[in-house]
């Protein structure tokens, strides 16, 4: 079983304990990242949970709009990691607080 290829369901993600998810602005590219399995929790608190439920799904949640741009063109991709550790974006911290 080889790592998951787009479009990525959200529970090929949450199979891997701790795995995070990249929230970015399609508009000016502000990013940065989520716990997946929090993701998870959250949509099924809201029953909108599927084995269906893709990441871009988890886009279309998002109700605040970008503290860089103040636009609303949200994507998600898998975060990226460098030497096995997830990479935050250190102009991320403290907005969008969940
Ligand atoms: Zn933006």
């Amino acid at each position: 079983m080889g790592p998951p290829k787009p479009p990525y369901l959200l529970h090929q993600l949450t199979r891997d304990p701790g795995a995070r998810l990249k929230l970015y602005c399609g508009a000016c590219t502000w990013w940065r990242t989520y716990d997946a399995g929090k993701i998870a929790e959250r949509l099924a608190a809201k029953n909108l949970l599927r084995p269906s439920t893709l990441i871009a799904d988890v886009a279309k949640q998002v109700q605040w709009p970008c503290p860089a741009c103040h636009r609303m063109r949200w994507a998600t991709s898998p975060a990226e990691r460098r030497n096995g550790e997830y990479v935050e974006n250190p102009m991320a911290r403290a907005r969008g607080g969940r």
